[in-house]
């Protein structure tokens, strides 16, 4: 590994990771005893070899594990993504949702955003976030792991920073806490983890995962430059990024807070900064109607089909 200068055998290798792992639950304090805890899924190497560590470690600290799917509808790319999560779930043995975008709005991602005039991204950004939050909060989960990695949050630090976005740092933490039974907890336990080590895990423990980018995605983007960029400093200076971030979570505080409190949408109840939430409104552009009332419904219904424990 080049980051740390050690050079260490598959077995030494998967330990190391693991440990890694479990020290960023630790020290951020992300999942407890009892928890339950839900984990978005995309098919990437990232939410996938989460799901494996994440598999491993329930049984030391004891908590649940449920996994999320949402089908997005873009084509062939979620045909195959899909097919990835569901032989995860089985072999990990943990309980698999999956979310249609189509059962549930008629159309998926890139019709959606054909309708709304936005960029895909920005609509597939609310769609995820809102299916997520609503999941969690049915299920009574504690909180909901995402496979954000070191590289990935470094670049979102820094971006905000270039920007000079400062009240969205704070929201770059390794746990973002909910509120009341609306909100779900977020936690992100590749916090410290480089992506070149996920990459190295999954290779070496024969994991798939879907390798092939999003169609959708747009790859001019400050984000994606940045990541480049911070690619070729970590490898000039081992060890720079992971410094980084450890010093930026002691200095969170120090970020001014973000001035937008949250409220509930008056149409679906879910979190919103405004009267409206985002949901409602692309789905009110879209379809003509806002769909919250009808996803919360449909994630209601999902659940008690599928979870026994509910
Ligand atoms: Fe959604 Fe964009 Fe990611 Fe594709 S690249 S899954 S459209 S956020
Ligand atoms: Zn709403």
């Amino acid at each position: 590994m080049h980051h740390s200068r050690l050079w260490l055998c598959r077995e030494h290798f998967n330990k190391f990771i693991e440990n890694r792992v479990m020290r960023t639950i630790k020290r951020y304090n992300l999942i407890r005893r009892g928890d339950r805890v839900l984990l978005g899924l995309s098919g990437g190497k990232d939410s996938v070899v989460l799901a494996y560590i994440l598999s491993k470690l329930r049984e030391t600290i004891g908590f649940k594990l449920y996994l999320t799917h949402l089908n997005l509808g873009i084509g062939e790319y979620s045909k195959k993504t899909v097919e990835i999560v569901r032989k995860i779930s089985e072999k990990i043995n943990a309980p698999l949702i999956i979310l249609d975008l189509r059962e549930i709005l008629s159309i998926g991602i890139p019709e959606l955003a054909l309708k709304t005039r936005r960029p895909p991204c920005s609509v597939c950004g609310v769609v995820k976030r809102y299916l997520l939050n609503a999941l969690a909060v049915e299920l009574k989960a504690d909180s909901i792991a995402t496979g954000h990695n070191l590289d990935d949050m470094v670049t979102f630090i820094l971006r905000e920073f270039l920007v000079q976005n400062l009240e969205q740092i704070p929201k770059l933490a390794p746990r973002i806490e909910g509120a009341e039974d609306y909100l779900a907890t977020k936690i992100k336990p590749l916090y410290e983890t480089y992506e070149e080590d996920i990459k190295k895990y999954a290779e070496l423990n024969n994991i798939d995962y879907v390798e092939e980018k999003c169609p959708l995605a747009d790859e001019k983007t400050i984000t994606s430059s940045l990541k480049k960029h911070l690619g070729i400093l970590e490898n000039k200076f081992p060890g720079l990024t992971i410094g980084f971030i450890r010093r930026f979570v002691k200095n969170l505080e120090k970020y001014p807070k973000p001035r937008d409190t949250i409220r509930r949408c008056s149409i679906c109840g879910m979190p919103s900064s405004g009267e409206v939430c985002s949901f409602c409104k692309i789905t009110q552009k879209a379809l003509g109607k806002p769909m919250g009332p009808y996803a919360r419904e449909y994630i209601r219904e999902i659940v008690r089909k599928s979870i026994t424990d509910y």
